[in-house]
């Protein structure tokens, strides 16, 4: 018991399964993204979770990366990589930046995979633009979003009561996790994906635009 009821998450989960039986998920490694991996793995998720190194994550990043792998061992980690070398294009032409490294390498390994169905972490409290975030989003693939209904506190709450580790600069601030010239420490108060392509005007990279 965790004290937080996640039954709708797991029951979405559960459904995503039974009608989708090449469901693949993603993670960016965030606090739902964990709380998310953990209640898959509950529910009887045993399929892909997929990452994308775009080069510039932070050392811990990639170190936490590893820790939950090793935890969740029925599911397959898939981590990808962008082979085109683009230097310091994050201060040039950030978006092409963003495009390059972090779109188009699961752009591509989707094209090839052609999944039906995309679990992912979102959540409506996670940004204003995320509000109206709906449980189904139905395309091709057709997003997945079972935890929309979650508040970050009660993410939280469920991540202590599981004994789950978190992203080490989490309590530091980095609600978002993202690169690490592009993410910074959010204030209290300010919304949790405010520290997410600092100065840019943005706070969403345009994945899940183009997927
Ligand atoms: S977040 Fe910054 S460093 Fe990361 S891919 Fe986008 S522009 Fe490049």
């Amino acid at each position: 018991m965790t004290g937080i009821d996640t039954s709708e998450a797991e029951e979405i989960i559960r459904w995503s399964l039974a009608n989708y039986d090449d469901v693949v998920m993603t993670t960016g490694l965030n606090l739902s993204g964990t709380v998310l991996l953990d209640i898959a793995s509950r529910a009887g998720f045993a399929g892909k979770l997929i990452f994308v190194d775009t080069g510039y994550h932070f050392p811990e990043t990639l170190h936490f990366w590893q820790s939950l792998e090793a935890r969740y061992s029925r599911i397959s980690f898939v981590k990808l990589r962008s082979n085109t070398e683009s230097g310091f294009l994050f201060e040039t032409d950030p978006v092409k930046c963003c495009q390059i490294n972090k779109i188009a390498p699961l752009s591509e390994y989707l094209s090839i995979l052609k999944p039906s169905a995309l679990i992912n972490a979102r959540t409506r409290d996670s940004a204003r633009g995320r509000s109206q975030l709906q449980i189904v989003e139905e395309g091709s693939p057709t997003h997945i979003n079972p935890l929309v209904n979650l508040s970050r506190l009660e993410l939280e709450k469920y991540a202590k009561a599981r004994h789950l580790e978190i992203h080490p600069l989490y309590l530091s601030g980095f609600l978002s996790m993202g690169c690490w010239p592009c993410t910074k420490a959010v204030r209290p108060g300010d919304d949790q994906r405010s520290g997410r392509f600092n100065g840019q005007g943005r706070t969403e990279c345009g994945l899940w635009g183009s997927l």
